[in-house]
């Protein structure tokens, strides 16, 4: 980026008054406390506003995911901040090398100083929110940015944001695509970015000439992994619960199943009934949550209709064939039986309702199929074998792993939320959100009497003898 447009000396300038309020004072124990408590009051007093402009935005989402996967998260979080942070902040005290006794060392944490925060639309509050948290938590300011597939809960964010902060701490700018990539130009001390893979490795390549910092949250394809004998019917219920929450778009939703050969046509017919007793009506049902816009759906709908195409045997949850009132797109469950690995539905991350489940003759080939492919956002073994669970847990690298039940390893306070290789980068939740978002400055203290200067030129005998019982 030679020559800079009207939008980065906007944003430029938005990000320098955020960066002088912090050098003329950094936010104090007492003032995060405050923030963070008149954040979670102003997330109350608008939650009926916000869990409306969430369904507004899908076209229909169920009241209960928003409340549970995108308010109680966030107020869960910020709860759980405010237990922790009087301690987190202290200085952690760290061992010196004997040679150097009696100093001391500790690693004190620092903020960073102003943090981007870019989100995504499936969970717009939370993902917007809890960074946000962790960051003032830590000390920092932050810029952030909700996504513009949301703008209705992007509106009532901006409320959220300008009732709680004051706009030299605290700053939201709302726009497309355009203002993301000028957004993630900016040099800013850390910058966090929720979204796909593909837009992730173009924000890390715009930070990069600023030595920015990233993490990326980023998504990918979540296996679930049947092991042979496994009770089929449970799976069926855990992974279809999992599956259809928030109608797959959730990045940590399982996104296809691996299941012995044998058992394939069974698991098909159990999660179908399971899916039929979540979801007993689709087209009326407050439950069940429609694609969030007509480009996502088509995504969808292609991917489904490539498999139709090449003649994959396709199953689909249709108990009425009401069409859905109108402005709603909504996708039903679907099972896709073994579509081939070059199709679409098997290359790309799904973020919708569809399952394919993949047949697989020995496990060690199962766990070589995830092996051969990028890194996963999430990982679900059902497994009650502990020695081959373990084998499992050990051979796949993935960002989290939740064993005989999917999605519930999200909404622990002290499991860290992250990925790994294509899945992202870097941490946050909870203290690992504290930490990703400070310096742990090493400090060492030299005591008036200490034996350093014994070690000093001009080198003579003394020196030598140190070297020499060092040296042992
Ligand atoms: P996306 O990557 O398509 O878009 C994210 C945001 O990036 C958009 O709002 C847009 O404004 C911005 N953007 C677009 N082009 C840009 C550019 N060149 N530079 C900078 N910013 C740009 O993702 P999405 O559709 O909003 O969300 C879905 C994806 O997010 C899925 O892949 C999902 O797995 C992932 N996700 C990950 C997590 C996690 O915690 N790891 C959570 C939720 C979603």
């Amino acid at each position: 980026m030679d020559t800079p447009t009207p939008l980065d000396l906007d944003l430029g300038r938005m990000l320098e008054r955020l960066r002088q309020a912090h050098r003329r004072k950094r936010p104090d124990y007492a003032q995060r406390m405050d923030d963070l408590a008149r954040l979670a009051e102003a997330v109350k007093r608008h939650a009926d506003e916000l869990v409306r402009a969430v369904s507004g935005d899908f076209g229909r989402r169920s009241r209960h995911v928003t409340q549970s996967a995108d308010l109680m998260t966030t107020l869960g979080e910020i709860r759980h901040l405010r237990k922790h942070l009087r301690r987190w902040m202290r200085p952690r005290r760290a061992p010196v090398n004997a040679a150097f006794l009696p100093a001391r060392a500790e690693l004190l944490p620092q903020p960073l100083g102003v943090v981007g925060i870019m989100a995504p639309w499936n969970y717009p509050i939370q993902l917007l929110l809890i960074p946000l948290a962790d960051a003032i938590a830590a000390g920092n300011h932050v810029m952030a940015k909700p996504s513009e597939f949301a703008p209705r809960t992007a509106a009532v964010l901006a409320k959220v944001v300008s009732e709680s902060f004051p706009p030299d701490r605290v700053v939201l700018v709302q726009g497309d695509a355009e203002l993301g990539a000028a957004f993630s130009r900016l040099p800013f001390d850390h910058l966090l970015f929720t979204g796909s893979t593909a837009v992730g490795r173009k924000v890390m390549a715009a930070a990069a000439p600023n030595l920015t910092p990233v993490t990326l949250e980023l998504g990918g394809k979540s296996p679930a992994l049947i092991a042979p004998g496994y009770d089929l019917r449970h799976a069926a219920a855990r992974i279809a619960v999992g599956k259809c929450f928030n109608a797959g778009q959730t990045c940590v939703a399982p996104d296809y199943v691996l299941v012995p050969r044998a058992q394939r046509d069974e698991l098909a017919r159990l999660l179908l009934a399971e899916l039929r007793r979540l979801y007993p009506s689709l087209a009326t049902n407050p439950d069940y949550t429609a694609i969030v816009n007509a480009r996502q759906a088509a995504r969808l709908r292609d991917m489904l209709d490539e498999a139709r195409e090449r003649g994959v045997t396709v199953m689909q949850h249709r108990p009425d064939q009401e069409p859905p009132p109108p402005g709603i797109e909504l996708i039903p469950p679907t099972l896709l039986l073994d579509p081939p690995d070059e199709l679409r539905v098997m290359r790309e991350e799904i973020f919708g309702p569809l399952l394919p489940l993949k047949s697989y003759d020995s496990h060690d080939e199962a766990i070589a199929y995830i092996l051969e492919r990028d890194r996963p956002l999430a990982f679900y073994p059902f497994d009650r074998d502990r020695r081959r669970l373990r084998r499992s847990l050990e051979a796949v690298v993935a960002g989290s792993v939740c064993v005989n039940d999917t999605l519930v390893q999200f909404g622990q306070d002290e499991l860290p939320v992250g990925g790994v290789g294509a899945s992202g980068m870097g941490r946050y939740h909870g203290e690992a959100g504290f930490l990703a978002f400070s310096h742990l400055q090493p400090v060492m203290h030299q005591p008036r009497l200490n034996a350093v200067g014994l070690f000093d030129p001009p080198y003579g005998r003394v020196a030598d003898a140190l070297l020499r019982l060092l040296a042992r």
